[in-house]
């Protein structure tokens, strides 16, 4: 019989490409999402699967409607992916934030317990966890020590889901995952607003764009190929906790030379940090820095070991940075209109 999955944060990045992964496996697939989120179904739309998922309400604030949801729906997995996932945001709103990644976990862990313990539960993890990162390349050994109230957040959800694993037996999976990126990634994460500004730039919609910390390196990978991960975890005879990452790291000011090189505008740089000024050909400035991108505290470097899940999941990233870049600037040349 086919199995029933229920994802929550069905609207987002990653919920989109999970959804229509899991549709073609051959699963029935409520996807959860509140009220107050994109109407438009536009991620949903644009893999075609708008009308193929079972849609319904469910905010993770809200113990009761977490409980009903489970005890209508009867899912075999759950796939926890809603979040405040935004890092900025969280400096500003740290109490909510924590609400959502922390509390609305343990609504989800309790219901489970509650309706039926057999359920397989994935947390979505992250390596914003290791933010001042205690060795090079981060594994599932590595140490935490977040620089956010979102990786904070991140790390009490982390935690819980390993102490319901070792308390009750819950088949419960941690992953986590390094930065992945996508043309469904929101406009306000640093890669989609390079590609899009690229976009636009070269077609005289837009003359620039601000960024902040161009010198930050991240471990960037593709969302749609990230998901299978996650569905790989709870195909196990054993819960347990991996890493997600392709092994490389490059630098945001490495991401914007690439998008502008492939929509024709390559890129040389003048000055350092605050003062950086990326300049085109004709001398016109299409990269300026500002303070008000910089974060109160910042990840600076982040590069992720994979080896276990490549070894136990038989998982492996396949696009390259280089592709990915590319691949997100195609698609908003192609579609820049719709957001
Ligand atoms: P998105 O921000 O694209 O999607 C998150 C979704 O969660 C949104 O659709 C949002 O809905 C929903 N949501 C937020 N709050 C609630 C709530 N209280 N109740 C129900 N739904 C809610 O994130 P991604 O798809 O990029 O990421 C998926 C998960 O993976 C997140 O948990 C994220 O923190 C984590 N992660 C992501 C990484 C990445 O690089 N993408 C890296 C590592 C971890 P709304 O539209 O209403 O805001
Ligand atoms: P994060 O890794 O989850 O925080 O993903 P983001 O895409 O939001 O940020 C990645 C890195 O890009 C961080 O180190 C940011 O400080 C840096 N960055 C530089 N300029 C910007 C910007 O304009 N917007 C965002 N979101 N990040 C920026």
């Amino acid at each position: 019989m086919a199995k029933t999955a229920l994802v929550t944060g069905i609207r987002g990045q990653d919920g989109t490409y999970l959804g229509k992964f899991l549709l073609e496996k051959g699963y029935r697939v409520w996807g959860a999402d509140r009220r107050s989120g994109d109407a438009t179904h536009w991620r949903a739309k644009r893999l075609g699967i708008e009308s193929d998922i079972h849609h319904m309400y469910m905010d993770l604030l809200e113990y009761s409607n977490v409980l009903r949801t489970l005890d209508r729906v009867q899912p075999d997995e759950i796939y926890n992916l809603a979040a405040q996932s935004f890092v900025s945001a969280s400096f500003e709103q740290p109490i909510v934030t924590t609400t959502i990644n922390a509390i609305g976990v343990l609504h989800l862990l309790e219901s489970i317990r509650t309706v039926n313990p057999k359920i397989r539960f994935y947390q979505a993890s992250t390596s914003e966890m290791f933010g001042k990162a205690q060795q090079t390349p981060q594994s599932e050994t590595t140490p935490f020590h977040p620089r956010s109230p979102y990786g904070v957040s991140k790390v009490f959800g982390h935690w819980i889901t390993v102490n319901y694993r070792e308390s009750y037996g819950t088949f419960a999976c941690c992953g986590i995952l390094f930065n992945h990126e996508s043309p469904l990634r929101g406009e306000e994460f640093v890669t989609r607003k390079i590609s899009l500004a690229a976009s636009r730039i070269s077609r005289g919609k837009q003359d620039k764009v601000v960024l902040g910390n161009l010198d930050a390196k991240r471990d960037w990978g593709y969302a749609a190929e990230f998901v299978e991960g996650m569905w790989l975890m709870l195909q196990q005879n054993q819960a347990d906790d991996y890493v997600l990452a392709t092994g490389e790291s490059h630098s945001i000011r490495e991401f914007a030379d690439l998008a502008f090189s492939k929509v024709g505008i390559p890129l040389q740089w003048h000055g350092d940090a605050m003062e950086a000024r990326g300049i085109d050909s004709s001398g016109v400035v299409r990269v300026e820095v500002s303070p008000d991108y910089y974060r109160p505290a910042e990840v600076d470097a982040l590069k992720g070991d994979a080896t276990k899940a490549r070894e136990r999941l038989g998982w492996k990233p396949r696009t390259t940075f280089q592709n990915l870049v590319e691949l997100m600037v195609e698609s908003d040349l192609q579609y820049d209109s719709v957001v």
